[in-house]
């Protein structure tokens, strides 16, 4: 081991906060002597628990409650709020943009920023919606991947029940009561799922508003929905989301978004305030910005051992990462992403890095799925799990119990339960809170200037 070994993180989420827990129990003696030092680099100061967003829109797990602060969890780290935005693995050096640097205007998020020097490198971004150059879509869709886009959609989803309810025009109306989620894996199911079981609850407390006044469209390119939770339970997502009067196309694209009408292949025109994209993702495009072995899709190439093919010291895993599945059937076969290898990963990774840096013999990663396991709103699920298919209320069941169980620290998992056991004594939640997002707008009317949120219409970041 050399004198002080410098490990730089990128990405706090599952991989990178999984990764830099494990190193600082295994690293904890030359963590203490100064021997090794970790720095994590990420965005936000917190690690996201992605498959709570569909219930945080649906009001079950307030958005702090789906968030892990990771200065609490990783308190041997350094934690850098910011973003890599070049790698020059050859050099052993990362160009960092931070907030401060934005702050005194050096360059912002995309231009200027500090070189930091490592010694070992663990590139984990994640991955970024799927776009495709598909007319009004960058202007009026909204994505599913971060808090942000969760909580803003609930906003969306209420505000537009409370414009509907106000207005006798018949063509707004029904512009607003109509939601297009595109893409039918579990980010865009179970957002759909959760947000159409809020919406049809909260029409109770509306004089004028009715659940069958409401258009869910759920827009899938292939022939199925949810592939993760096999063929079978993916037919019968799509009968019971039928059931519920959700309008499910098969087969179908989104043609344009343009002018605030969503156009279908099938030829279907529905206006709209609402398109959600939730049609895949792509890795991180940073890792476009390094001098690292890529595949055709844009991810690392890795060895089963979590390295970065060809270059001794990095390593990378979970969504931006191409690793070999090594209990596929079929050899050549990459793992999917999704949390439950990239959490499987991290450790292995982890291990991986303390054991070169003890000069020991490196792990292989293998894991076989499982399977999964989707919500469809409340005491609604399916799941296909260690090959058993299970619908309705016990797969809902088993869906909360293994993210409860999965969800970082026990102190997440307290107030997540706290939570649902308060949800299921009392009444739902049912206000939209996106005024929060405008603190300033009232101050700068009272002081006479012009306030700078968006007109009501066309929320920030949603459509
Ligand atoms: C709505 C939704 C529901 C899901 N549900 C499930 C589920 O039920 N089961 C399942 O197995 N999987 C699920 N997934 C997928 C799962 O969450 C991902 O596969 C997993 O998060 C991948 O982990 P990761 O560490 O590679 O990326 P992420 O967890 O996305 O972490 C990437 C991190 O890198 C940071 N970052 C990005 N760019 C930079 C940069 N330039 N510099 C520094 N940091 C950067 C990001 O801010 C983020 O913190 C779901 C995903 C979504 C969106």
């Amino acid at each position: 081991m050399k004198e002080r070994t410098r490990i730089l993180v990128v990405g706090g989420g599952y991989v990178g906060m999984y990764t830099a827990l494990r190193l600082q129990r295994k690293l904890k003696r030359e963590l203490a002597r100064g021997a090794a030092e970790i720095t994590v680099v990420t965005p936000d100061p917190y690690m996201t628990y992605q498959p709570f967003l569909p219930e945080a829109a649906a009001g079950a797990i307030s958005p702090r409650h789906v968030v892990v602060p990771l200065r609490r969890v990783l308190d041997r780290c350094h934690i850098v709020i910011g973003e890599a935005s070049a790698i020059d693995h050859a050099a052993r050096v990362a160009t960092i943009t931070t907030l401060a640097d934005n702050e005194k205007g050096s360059g912002g998020r995309s231009g200027g920023g500090r070189a930091v020097a490592y010694d070992e490198l663990v590139l984990a971004p994640g991955s970024v919606s799927r776009t495709l150059p598909i007319p009004g879509l960058a202007d009026h869709a909204i994505g599913f991947k971060t808090l942000e886009e969760a909580i803003g959609l609930r906003n969306h989803v209420l505000e537009q029940m409370d414009i509907a309810s106000s207005t006798r025009d018949p063509d707004v109306r029904d512009a607003a009561l109509t939601f297009v989620f595109v893409g039918g894996g579990y980010a865009g199911v179970e957002a759909l799922g959760e947000l159409e079981d809020m919406a049809r609850y909260t029409t109770r407390y509306y004089h004028n508003l009715r659940p069958e006044d409401m258009k869910w469209i759920l827009v899938e390119a292939s022939d199925r929905i949810l592939p993760e939770v096999g063929e079978a339970m993916g037919r019968y997502t799509v009968s019971e989301l039928r059931r519920r009067n959700i309008d499910v196309r098969l087969e179908t694209r989104l043609e344009s978004c343009a002018d605030r009408v969503a156009v279908l292949s099938d030829g279907a025109r529905f206006p709209t305030r609402t398109v959600v994209w939730t049609a895949g993702v792509t890795p991180h495009p940073v890792l476009a910005a390094t001098d690292l072995a890529r595949d055709e899709r844009g991810r690392l190439r890795c060895t089963a051992e979590l390295a970065v093919e060809g270059a001794p010291h990095a390593w990378a895993a979970g969504d931006a990462a191409a690793v070999p599945d090594t209990t596929a059937e079929d050899p050549g076969r990459d793992c999917a992403p999704n949390a439950q290898h990239a959490l499987r990963q991290a450790k292995v990774l982890a291990d991986n890095i303390a054991h070169s840096l003890r000069g020991e013999p490196l792990q292989a990663y293998a894991h076989s799925y499982a399977g999964s396991v989707a919500s469809l709103g409340l005491h609604k699920g399916v799941a296909h799990v260690y090959g058993r298919r299970i619908k309705g209320y016990p797969a809902w069941f088993i869906h909360r119990t293994y993210h409860l169980s999965r969800v970082p620290t026990f102190n997440r998992k307290a107030r997540v339960a706290a939570e649902w056991t308060l949800a299921g004594l009392f009444k739902r939640e049912i206000v939209s809170l996106g005024s929060l997002e405008h603190p300033r707008a009232e101050f700068e009317l009272a002081a006479g200037g012009k306030p700078s949120q968006d007109p009501p219409d066309n929320p920030k970041g949603s459509s």
